[in-house]
């Protein structure tokens, strides 16, 4: 047995789809200070799969200003959008266990089957999970899941959640009948014990490819942070209950499930949330007003 200690490996996964802001900066600086801490590594890794939002030259601002903070990482930068053949072969893993299928529902298709009058059903408002309304269901039993899924780029596909977790039950050897994972620091230290069997009801079938991208955030989160070997995943709050996702993926596809620390998120004197367009908030903005990285560190609480 080694008695090596595992390496800790931090990222810091931008959206090209706007300004590096406080937000982001606090996110990154909190990910390199653990690192650096624990004498491990920081990564960067671009996250531009949706094509329609990305914009090349919010990357450039973004490196800059993370360099400009004194963050550096190993070249070259991981790209979502390089990584299409490793999502795609992911999808086929789950294709071919019967655990996705293809959806054609548009938003307003979701809303309409979610408000149709249903027989006993209460008159609470529909449920939510991690990505918004649950998904109803309405493509679930459409298709053949026998047959062979072309061009996997070409829809959108949903997890069989149930499915799933029969799959995993039936395969795996998970004690408890639950999935485990762990926040050392951050805003909810502790185990956390996801049960198998409420998962259908708390993420609901999750789109794990959409038509066009060829994946989802969830799936491209997941497979990036195993290829980065990430043993740390920091990101701000709001991503709590994404991790339920993230986990049960990792089970699906037999990856590490890495330690989580969720921060506190910055948010403006209003008490408001910075947005991804919070142009304000720019890191930009307060380097062109003379701000050192200092003030910065000390306008997130750092
Ligand atoms: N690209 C995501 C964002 O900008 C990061 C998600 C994550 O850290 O898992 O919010
Ligand atoms: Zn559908």
């Amino acid at each position: 047995m080694s008695l090596q200690r595992p390496e800790h490996r931090q990222r810091f996964a931008p959206s090209r789809t706007g300004p590096l802001h406080l937000g982001h900066a606090f996110s990154a600086l909190t990910a390199w200070d653990a690192a650096r801490l624990a004498g491990g590594h920081f990564l960067l890794r671009i996250e531009d799969i949706d094509q329609s939002r990305a914009r090349p030259a919010w990357e450039a601002q973004i490196l800059d200003d993370l360099a400009w903070l004194g963050l550096a990482w190993p070249e070259p930068v991981l790209r979502q959008s390089s990584r299409g053949r490793v999502y795609a072969d992911a999808l086929r893993v789950l294709w071919a266990r019967g655990l996705l299928y293809p959806c054609t529902c548009t938003r307003r298709d979701i809303a309409a089957a979610l408000s149709a009058p249903q027989e006993g059903a209460s008159t609470l408002a529909p449920a939510t999970g991690p990505d918004g309304l649950l998904y109803p269901g309405t493509c679930r039993q459409k298709t053949d899941r026998s047959q062979a899924l072309e061009r996997p780029e070409r829809v959108t596909l949903r997890l069989d959640t149930a499915a799933a977790v029969a799959w995993l039950t039936a395969h795996r050897d998970l004690g408890q009948s639950a999935l485990l994972c762990f926040e050392d620091t951050g805003t909810r230290p502790g185990r956390q014990r996801i049960a198998l069997s409420s998962l259908p009801d708390r993420i609901g079938d999750i789109v794990l490819a959409r038509q066009g991208m060829g994946t989802s955030y969830h799936l491209a989160v997941v497979l990036d942070d195993a290829h980065q070997r990430v043993s740390h995943v920091t990101r701000g709050e709001d991503l709590f209950d994404a991790t339920a996702i993230h986990v049960l993926l990792q089970a699906l596809l037999d990856l590490p499930t890495p330690r989580y620390h969720h921060h506190r998120l910055i948010r403006d004197a209003g008490g408001k949330r910075l947005a991804k367009r919070d142009d304000a908030r720019a890191i930009a903005v307060y380097r062109g007003d003379g701000a050192t990285p200092s003030d910065i560190r000390r306008l997130v609480g750092l």
